[in-house]
This record gives structure tokens, sequence and C-alpha cells, in this order.
């Protein structure tokens, strides 16, 4: 075991999206800056996001797209570092991109581009950044009479052949951007959430956001049938509304639609499905029957729906009246199925959970942080960035939005 000391002004805890904007922001001031990174290398969940395009920003970031304990909180950063901001970075560096539905914006060619593009601007503006770091401990050392911070942190490196490298370093300003709990091989980890502890900082309830949805009921065989089919649908759940793709897999329900309304899901709720989007379905029926009633309904449906699911809602809605032509149905049978067509409620049994969430909602209390610097408002030179705090963005690119702007914000006053 070999021991080591050198000082930095800023010791940065994890090297991901929030992590590598503020290094870079705080180097550029001239600041000597650390990154310490758990992981073997930096950066992985932006090499894996948008199916390996990133889906780095949005065009239109409002509050609105954020969840957090406190609404208002999100809006300083957001405002101080703007999707703006970092399409200019990203134009500067040369990185082709395309927007896509909703003002998402990904890269053409690889989300490689983006991490290529931080380390970049962390290697001209002098960060040093080191791998396979265990995290020892972390010790405030500062003078309460004076006002001025410190902080210890102790870690080791591993290095070649079972040989690793200690060190306990000091810094001035300490930026906990570990991120959260989403994914563990990727990272996820409460580490963050054990040094607010630490500091007496409050930590939220945190769940799984941005996740598929399980089911313990007759329609977990159900999605299991029809896994791999997709549509367009609007999901509402506890006065949220989304329209976007909804996919069936065989453990149950996925796509946009559905990992944006988990956000707002809680267990026990039920989700409501509209199959039709802009038809009133009831309506819709009532006139089919009158111009196509010899028909039955399967083959009227097969024109909206994929065919497969509108034989699975036959047998749930209307299975002693399959063959039997329309006209034979009753007005208030027509309008029962109607009401489901635009209203299929569901309750699922449980979210896939952070094995796969792409996000973790809550996370350290916004009321101990300082919205305009991230720092924390009880411990001098103490600031935490990025997903770690109780702020969650839709899907969109919103979630490393919240990451530049909270790292930039931290980065200028660290
Ligand atoms: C599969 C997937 C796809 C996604 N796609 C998108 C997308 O397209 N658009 C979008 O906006 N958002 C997306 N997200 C969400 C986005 O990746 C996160 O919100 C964002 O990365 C959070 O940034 P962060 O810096 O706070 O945390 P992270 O990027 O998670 O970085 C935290 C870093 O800290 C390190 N760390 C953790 N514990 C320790 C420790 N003990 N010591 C040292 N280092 C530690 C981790 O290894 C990691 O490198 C996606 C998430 C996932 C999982």
């Amino acid at each position: 075991m070999q021991a080591s000391s050198t000082n930095y002004d800023v010791i940065i805890l994890g090297a991901g999206a929030a992590g590598l904007l503020c290094a870079a922001t705080a180097a550029e001031r001239g600041r000597r800056v650390l990154l310490l990174e758990k992981a073997n290398k930096v950066g992985k969940k932006i090499l894996m996001s948008g199916g390996g395009r990133c889906n780095f920003t949005n065009q239109i970031v409002e509050p609105t797209h954020f969840l957090s304990g406190n609404p208002h909180f999100c809006k300083s950063a957001l405002s101080c570092y703007t999707q703006w901001d970092f399409i200019a970075m990203v134009e500067r560096h040369g990185i082709a991109y395309e927007a896509r539905k909703h003002g998402q914006l990904f890269c053409v060619h690889s989300a490689k581009d983006i991490l290529a593009m931080l380390l970049e601007e962390c290697e001209l503006a002098g960060v040093t950044i080191k791998t396979h770091c265990q995290m020892g401990g972390i010790q405030s050392v500062g003078s309460a009479e004076t006002g001025v911070s410190r902080y210890t942190v102790k870690f080791q490196t591993k290095l070649q052949q079972g040989v690793s490298n200690s060190e306990s370093l000091e810094c001035e300003s300490l930026v906990v951007a570990t991120g959260a709990l989403s994914i563990p091989s990727l990272g996820g980890s409460g580490l963050g959430y054990e040094i607010a502890g630490q500091f007496g900082l409050a930590v939220t309830q945190r769940h799984a956001g941005l996740v598929p949805f399980m089911f313990s009921d007759a329609v977990k065989p159900l999605c299991e049938r029809l896994s791999g089919i997709a549509l367009e649908v609007e999901v509402t759940c506890n006065g949220q509304a989304f329209t976007e793709s909804l996919l069936f897999t065989h453990r149950g329900l996925s796509g946009p639609v559905i990992l944006q309304i988990s956000n707002y899901w809680h267990p026990g709720d039920e989700i409501a499905v509209d199959l039709l989007l802009g038809v009133n379905a009831g309506q819709w029926l009532l006139e089919t029957k009158q111009d196509h009633g010899k028909s039955s309904l399967k083959p009227l449906l097969n024109h909206k729906l994929p065919k497969a699911l509108v034989n699975e809602l036959a047998l749930l809605w209307w299975s002693e009246l399959i063959d039997v032509p329309l006209a034979e149905f009753s007005d208030k049978r027509l309008l029962a199925i109607g009401e489901k067509l635009n209203r299929w409620s569901l309750k699922p049994s449980a979210t896939e959970g952070y094995r796969t969430a792409e996000v973790t909602l809550g996370g350290v209390d916004t009321d101990a942080i300082s919205s305009k610097t991230m720092a924390a408002k009880n411990q001098p030179g103490l600031y935490f960035i990025g997903e770690v705090l109780d702020v969650t963005g839709h899907l969109g690119g919103f979630n490393f939005q919240w990451a530049w702007s909270s790292g930039y914000s931290a980065g200028l006053v660290v």
C-alpha cells in the first residue's frame, strides 16, 4: 500500500454528467480540481443514454418539466445555464445533433461525442481525474471561527495486481455528484445520501422513476402475449397525462408514455389508457353501428388498433359477442366498450425498480440547499449537484439539463 497527499481547491465525488461539467467550469476559473470516480471509467450513464445517442437536452425546458418537493428550486440554475448554453458547447465541438419529437436533442452519431467533449473541456481546463476510487471517509476540518471550509477526503485507488494506493487529500470545496440509486451497474449509489446524513441534511423518500410497470393480475399474461407491440396512446394518472408510445413487454408495460407517467404513480394507483386518441369511442361505435351494422366489432377496430391487441380486448370486453353483428349490440353496451377504449383502467403491481429505472425520484432535500449555488446552507464548502438532489426531470433530455445546469451553477462558486 502506498500513501500520498496533494491538495486541491475542489474535490468532486462522481465523474458523471454533473461532476464533469462542474469540474470543467471550476477549473476554467483557475481552481485546482480533482474528480474522483469509483468506476473503471467516467460518464457511463452518458454512454448508455438515449439508446447510445444521448438525448442531451431539450429545445423547450420549463420548471414544469421537473418534479421536486420545491418546484421553484430548479428555476435559478436552469436560467443560469440554459439548454442553449449546452447546445453552444456541442456546436463549438462540431458535434452533429438532431431534433426529434417534443424538442428532444440527440447526437447523430454517438453519445461518445458528448463524453469526449466533456473530457476535452476538463483536460483543457486542467482537471485531474482518478477512476477506481473507493471512498474511505470525509471529514470537515474547517474552522467555525473563521468560517473557512476545509474537508479531508480519504480514498483508495486500485492499482494493478491487488496493489492499492491510499490517499488523504484536503480541499476547500467538496462537491457531491455521485448520482442516485438507479442502475447500480452504471454507478447507481447511495453515497450522496450518506454524506448528506453525515452533515445533518435531510433526504426525502426515494423511488424508482422513468421506469416500466409490472402486473400481477390478468394483465400480466396479456402483456406477455402482446410483447413487442407498440402504439401511440394517452396515459393519465394522478392528474398528469402524457401522449406517446406504449410498448407491451414480456414483463408488463414500457415505452416513453409509461416511463413518463411512472414519475407520478404510487403503489396502489390505477392508470388510465386512452387507446383511441382524439376519438370519442362511444360515439364512434354508435355511428359505426348505423353505417356498418352487419360487421362484427373486431374487423372495424382492426382499422384503428393492432390486430393482436383487438383480439385480446375482444376476449376481455365482449367475449360472448365476438362474431355477433354490431347491429345486435345494445347502445348501452357499445357506450360501455367505448368508455373502456378511451379509459382502459390498469393497476400496476409494481415498477421494475432501480434495476431498470432511468432516474431516482427524491433525494437530498432542496430546503437545505442554495438554489443559486447548490451549496449546503448549514455546511460551508459542501455542494450537491445533479440527480443526488430531490430534482427529477421528465423523459426528454431534462435530467441531463438538470445535471449541466446544477453542475455549472456550483462550478461558478466552488
Ligand atoms: C439507461 C439510462 C438512459 C438515460 N438516458 C437519458 C437521456 O437520454 N437523457 C437524459 O436527460 N437523461 C437520461 N438518463 C438520466 C441521466 O443519465 C441522469 O439523470 C444523469 O446521468 C445524472 O447525472 P449525475 O451526474 O447526477 O449522475 P451520474 O451521471 O449517475 O454520475 C454519478 C457518478 O458518480 C459515480 N459514483 C457513484 N458512487 C460513487 C462513489 N461512492 N465514489 C465515487 N464515485 C461514485 C458513478 O459511478 C457515476 O459516474 C438516463 C439514465 C439511464 C440509467
